[in-house]
């Protein structure tokens, strides 16, 4: 399987068969599994083999495969899944801290990693600095000899700044740090952040490995080691593991993720391409626009591909945004992302909403930013509808 190029692996890796040989994999929806002999129970608490479990909360078949899956995809030794991208997150971050320890992060996050950073950690003893994520004079600034990790989305929500995980690795390993990276807009179709540096990579499966806005669900990704070492004692006790029936639909989702994320992708630059010097727009924000701040970087870190994901800030704020949103025919207005459904989202009065003024104007969380997640339909359509909620938002 190793040799297997993505597409196969997305496919065929991680399955396991039951005793029926059945061609699609099954959901084993078992909290529980029995033992032939209390001396076998006895055994497997010892020492659990690769086709033993013992308690859903600690492992299950399908959530086995779903591991696997993603693991072979990210090139990386081993991955835990869990019930939300939050439960990774917290999971990965609470189980390799402790109080003394010191973690230098990207300011601009997803709002509950934000949280559990700035009101968590903090809670615990573990100290928090934050950087501007593409200044890479600030992250070396802000080790300590004390920093245990580094934490960063490797493409920022919603402005979509592109970290460069190399660097950041180069600088966090230079005092023993661990590279924790959100990579969820960088998707795991486009990015190859184990082999750039990461140790740990976390998604929310919730995102484009469900792709259909179904369930809920989260992995973390890294050496044997970490996984099995650090990260699952601390799931397994603490309870934040996948349910075998999510674990299936973002085992199937995986099936799919190529295709559709390359597809939802195209259709993202054929969109930002068209809006980029529309009259009602202040910016149009695609990392795969040769415009981008960041383009060569894009084209190094992510071969030029710039996600499922774009941000355009309107002429006339709020209002101008508000009247966009309420015009749209196709895209429905919610929060999700990596959607078969194209979803837009107002990030300053809804997921943003709790940071103050000053924090919003630093992360360039204007009144008039939309974020726009591409989905599957037609991209003609896409473009006549943004065009008309471009026009209704102007008058
Ligand atoms: C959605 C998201 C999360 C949280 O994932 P859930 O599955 O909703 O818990 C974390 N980070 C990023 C960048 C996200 O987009």
């Amino acid at each position: 399987m190793s040799d297997w190029n993505k597409r196969t692996k997305l496919v065929h890796g991680g399955t396991r068969r039951s005793q029926y040989n059945e061609v699609s994999e099954a959901i084993f929806l078992t909290q529980g599994f029995v033992y032939e002999t209390a001396e076998q129970a006895e055994a497997r608490f010892i020492e659990t083999g690769p086709d033993e479990f013992i308690y859903a909360r600690y492992g299950n078949p399908t959530v086995a495969m779903f591991e696997e899956r993603i693991a072979a995809l990210e090139g990386a030794e081993d991955a835990f899944a869990t019930a939300s991208g939050m439960a990774a997150v917290s999971g990965a971050l609470t189980s390799m801290l402790q109080a003394g320890d010191h973690v230098v992060s990207a300011k601009a996050l997803f709002g509950s990693c934000l949280y559990i950073l700035e009101n968590i950690l903090t809670r615990y003893g573990v100290e928090v600095t934050f950087v501007d994520g593409t200044d890479l004079a600030a992250w070396k600034a802000a080790m300590r000899p004390n920093t245990k990790a580094v934490f960063f989305e490797s493409m920022s929500n919603p402005t979509l700044e592109v970290i460069n995980v190399t660097a950041v690795a180069q600088i966090a390993h230079e005092v023993g740090a661990l590279v924790v990276v959100d990579n969820v807009f960088s998707t795991p179709v486009f990015s190859r952040a184990i082999e750039q540096g990461a140790d740990v990579v976390i998604y929310s499966a919730t995102k484009h490995i469900d792709g259909q806005g179904r369930a809920l669900g989260g992995v973390v990704l890294g050496t044997k080691d970490f996984i099995r070492g650090t990260l699952e004692p601390y799931m397994k006790h603490t309870g934040g593991s996948m349910s075998p029936f999510n674990a299936w639909v973002m085992l199937k989702g995986l099936e799919t993720i190529d295709l559709r994320v390359r597809a939802q992708a195209e259709s993202a630059l054929a969109i930002a391409e068209a809006l980029q010097d529309h009259p009602a727009l202040a910016r149009t924000i695609y990392p795969g626009l040769a415009s981008h701040a960041q383009a060569a970087l894009v084209q190094k870190q992510l071969d030029g591909k710039g996600g499922t994901v774009l941000s355009i800030d309107l002429k006339g704020g709020r209002e101008a945004a508000f009247k966009f949103l309420n015009a749209l025919e196709i895209a429905v207005i919610s929060n999700n992302l990596g959607d078969a459904k194209s979803i837009a989202t107002h990030p300053a009065t809804t997921t943003h909403q709790r940071l103050s003024d000053v924090q919003k104007d630093e992360l360039g969380i204007t009144p008039g930013l939309v974020r726009f997640s591409v989905g599957l339909e037609d991209t003609q359509d896409l473009i006549a509808d943004i065009s008309r909620a471009l026009e209704a938002a102007q008058s």
